[in-house]
């Protein structure tokens, strides 16, 4: 059979404001150019951007977070046009200093759940490691403002020591997500030095990169990068595009060759209000990026961060939007909403329902053109009949977090929030009826490994008095 090999994208045109015409273009695709002549004050953004009031006020105040914007990403935005869905996501406006219910510094409780400084260990197999508080620009809703953008607070290599060395020490992380701020800001001997340790951990069997880079600064995604991270298979990167304006033909061929560098890649967005709030502009972006070869991976329910305010929607808008993709496209288009615990429980996804009814047998299901129909259940489905091919695959463990499989897996029977037995016990005496003597009562017959194996133990002892011996 013939093969094909496609040729890889041509360099694109370099999309530029007019203030920037006259780079030359070796400079205006060398991402050190890019990094070091980016915007920040209002004068500065004043020769490409018309600014408004309210952006003027919120860029001259004291104390909020970070502006930092790179040539390449500011040629995006409409100079003229207030409600540009770029624009929105970088450049403050007053409304950023206004409180909302909830707010927190963070949100998702991250610092609590780090075993070591700037490594977050919240699933049972796989951590996060934050390598660096520094991004190429900063968007105005980031989960992580608390450290992000503040070079005093970024990580150093004794601290990478410290996570590395956490990580080494602990089998059960098959996993490793790096972000920050932005790896892919880090002097580019460093992070390989991270790769390189990391792949050499034996348990590791696949590295993620969390990057905006690819979006604000699609030159850094320059031949030597792939080449580089090639190198440490399995590497996945997931990128963070919220609009179709994002996709540009820099981003495209970018993609291009991180794609035939054998890195999959996926898209993280956050759903924000006035950005991207809507099922046509969500559809035109996931059509976008299948196209480029990115696949939508999360939607984001934007989190309760202070200065995001004004950028979040409800839930329902989330779950509308959803309604509008899955069975409207393709199923590789349609990414999976989520809304990232407050207090720290991990991701939760939401979607519309699908399931209207059961009964034994019989579920009822709906489509996503309202079309009702029944699935008919076998009667003679064996569960058991898996169990020996199961017993030839080692069970992960998962200590304290096996939550609602603990209870289908018939290991537990029941969850209680903390306190919930001493709250009803209200200070009562000890009696009779709940000592610890009787206690047993409590304890669903054949419930939990252990008590199963004293059924079996006692059910084996009760065959030997039978059978005489
Ligand atoms: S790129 Fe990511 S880490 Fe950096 S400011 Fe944006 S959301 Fe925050």
């Amino acid at each position: 059979m013939e093969t094909q090999t496609t040729q890889p994208m041509t360099e694109p045109v370099h999309t530029r404001a007019p203030y920037w015409q006259d780079v030359p273009d070796e400079k205006w695709m060398d991402w050190r150019w890019q990094m070091s002549h980016r915007l920040n004050t209002v004068a500065e953004l004043e020769k490409v951007i018309n600014l408004t009031d309210s952006e003027r006020e919120a860029l001259s105040a004291k104390g909020l977070f970070r502006v930092d914007i790179t040539p390449y990403f500011a040629s995006l935005i409409d100079p003229n046009d207030p409600h540009c869905p770029v624009r929105k996501q970088i450049i403050p406006t007053a409304r950023e200093m206004v409180p909302f219910q909830s707010m927190m510094e963070d949100s998702l409780a991250e610092d609590k759940h780090s075993p070591v400084p700037g490594l977050v260990h919240r699933y049972p197999d796989r951590v996060l490691m934050l390598v660096t508080t520094q991004c190429a620009s900063y968007c105005r809703y980031c989960t992580r403002s608390r450290i992000v953008g503040d070079p005093t607070q970024t990580f150093s290599r004794k601290e990478f020591d410290a996570q590395i060395e956490y990580i080494e020490r602990t089998p059960q992380i098959r996993d490793v997500l790096l972000s920050g701020g932005d790896p892919m800001v880090l002097a580019p001997k460093l992070l390989e030095m991270i790769l390189s340790r990391l792949r050499a951990i034996p348990h590791i069997e696949i590295i993620r990169i969390g990057s905006r880079v690819p979006v604000f600064l699609p030159m850094r995604v320059n031949q030597q990068f792939c080449d580089m991270v090639q190198k440490y298979h399995p590497l996945w990167i997931n990128i963070h595009v919220n609009h179709p304006k994002e996709i540009t033909p820099e981003l495209a061929a970018a993609m291009d060759r991180l794609t035939r560098a054998g890195v999959p890649v996926g898209n993280q967005s956050v759903l924000l209000a006035g950005v991207n709030d809507s099922v046509h502009i969500q559809r035109k972006l996931v059509h976008d990026l299948v196209k480029i070869r990115v696949r939508p991976y999360y939607l984001y329910q934007c989190d309760l961060v202070e200065g995001a305010g004004h950028l979040r929607t409800t839930v329902s808008k989330g779950i509308e939007i959803m309604e509008g993709l899955r069975g409207h496209t393709s199923g590789y288009a349609v990414p999976t909403y989520v809304v990232d615990a407050p207090g720290g429980g991990g991701k939760i996804p939401v979607a519309p329902n699908y399931v209207l009814a059961q009964a034994p047998g019989k579920v009822v299901l709906r489509n996503f053109e309202g079309f009702i129909t029944t699935y008919t259940e076998p009667i003679d489905y064996d569960p058991t009949e898996i169990q020996h091919q199961e017993a030839l695959i080692a069970h992960r463990p998962e200590p304290g977090q096996e939550g609602i499989v603990k209870l289908l897996e018939g290991e537990q029977m029941f969850i209680e929030p903390a306190g919930f037995a001493e709250t009803r016990a209200r200070g009562g005496a000890e009696h009779r009826l709940r000592s610890g003597e009787i206690a047993k009562k409590w304890q669903p017959l054949g419930v939990g490994a252990i008590e199963q194996e004293q059924m079996a133990l006692e059910d084996g002892e009760e065959q030997s008095v039978n059978s005489g011996q």
